[in-house]
């Protein structure tokens, strides 16, 4: 596994990290979600992503992983990055969502004893809150810092307007903004215009989720829906009126693309969102052992041609703004 340096922080993130949105609720295998974070550590996949919500049910993808790290990984609490996140739905009430300082600090309060840590290392507000001041908010993330219940503050899907906000309050309080965490594949480009700007001027890292458009841009979905797919299971947030013929069309193409440059659709897919020197981390997600073997050898790929990038624009239809480095 290779490391990238997350902005100008002392902190360094794997190229890949691994995502227990899907696949590490109540629901699922313990045993299999085990294997697969075990092997993911293995690899040097040594940065694991949560939120207050993962699940289903909410909670439980994170009781998964205290479960996994108080059985097998407890000597190794150093040599993992831990995050979390608040910001949608958790609990009934006024109190269970969005961004104030009160939601805050009881989520990441919860969070803590799910997992039966002291700390996480970065805690991220989950999304903007259009109607909480952003002086508060942030005022909440520095206290969290402060009170030693996380050691770096992250923010999540903020425009580049917002982050330019968020990072000025943030800095003024003395608790700099480590990360932002956007969605960014071939099919969904809008940090390109704007925010990827905003964050290199501002030296904040960038680790960017569902690379795969949450499976789309790999083989499967080329065939068909299999049974055991995201699309497939009821809780899965990736809809089968998504995986249109014209997604599937252009996934063909690209993986032609892919195998002429000794990559699988996916690892093509990852290479890609890594090519943007102010990436520093693809977020996947994965069902599989397997999975996350392929994913890991993403970063090892040779540079894109500009002929690949153009034709990558092309397929996907859209149109370059900036190819990065
Ligand atoms: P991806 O786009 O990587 O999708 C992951 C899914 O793709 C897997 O579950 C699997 O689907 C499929 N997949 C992964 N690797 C392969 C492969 N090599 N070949 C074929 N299929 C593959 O990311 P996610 O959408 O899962 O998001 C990643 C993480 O990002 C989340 O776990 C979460 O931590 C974070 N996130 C953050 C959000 C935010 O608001 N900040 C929102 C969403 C995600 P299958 O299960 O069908 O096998």
């Amino acid at each position: 596994m290779s490391y990238r340096r997350c902005g100008r922080s002392g902190l360094l993130l794997p190229a890949i990290s691994l995502g227990l949105w899907h696949n590490f609720g109540a629901v699922d295998s313990y045993d299999h979600a085990r294997a697969i974070l075990l092997r993911a550590f293995d690899l040097g996949i040594t940065h694991i992503d949560l939120a207050n919500n993962y699940g289903p049910p909410p909670g439980s993808a994170e009781e998964t992983f205290g479960r996994i790290l108080r059985e097998e990984l407890r000597s190794h609490r150093d040599e993992l990055l831990l995050s979390t996140k608040a910001g949608y739905r958790m609990w009934p009430g006024p109190y269970g969502e969005w961004g104030s300082r009160k939601y805050l600090v009881a989520s990441i309060d919860q969070s803590l004893r799910r997992m039966g840590v002291d700390y996480v290392d970065i805690f991220y507000h989950h999304r903007p809150d259009p109607d909480t001041p952003m002086e508060e908010t942030m005022g909440a993330l520095d206290f969290i810092v402060r009170s030693g219940r996380a050691l770096y503050a992250g923010i999540s899907s903020y425009s580049p307007d917002e982050t330019r906000a968020a990072v000025a309050i943030l800095r003024q309080l003395g608790t700099p903004c480590l990360i932002h965490q956007p969605v960014y594949n071939m099919f969904n480009r809008w940090i390109e215009p704007g925010l990827l700007q905003v964050l290199e001027a501002e030296a904040v890292g960038c680790i960017v989720f569902s690379p795969l458009a949450q499976g789309l841009l790999s083989n499967r979905y080329l065939e068909g829906i299999p049974q055991n797919s995201r699309a497939a299971k009821p809780h899965g947030f990736l809809r089968p009126e998504e995986i249109t013929p014209e997604k599937r069309r252009a996934v063909q193409e690209l993986y032609t693309l892919a195998l002429a440059r000794g990559q699988t659709m996916a690892q093509m897919a990852l290479s890609w969102v890594l090519r943007h020197a102010a990436v520093t981390s693809a977020l996947v997600g994965a069902s599989s052992i397997e999975q996350i073997q392929e994913n890991a050898r993403a970063p090892a790929a040779a540079p894109f041609t500009p002929q690949e990038l153009e034709a990558i624009d092309r397929i996907t239809g859209q149109t370059a703004r900036d190819h990065g480095g």
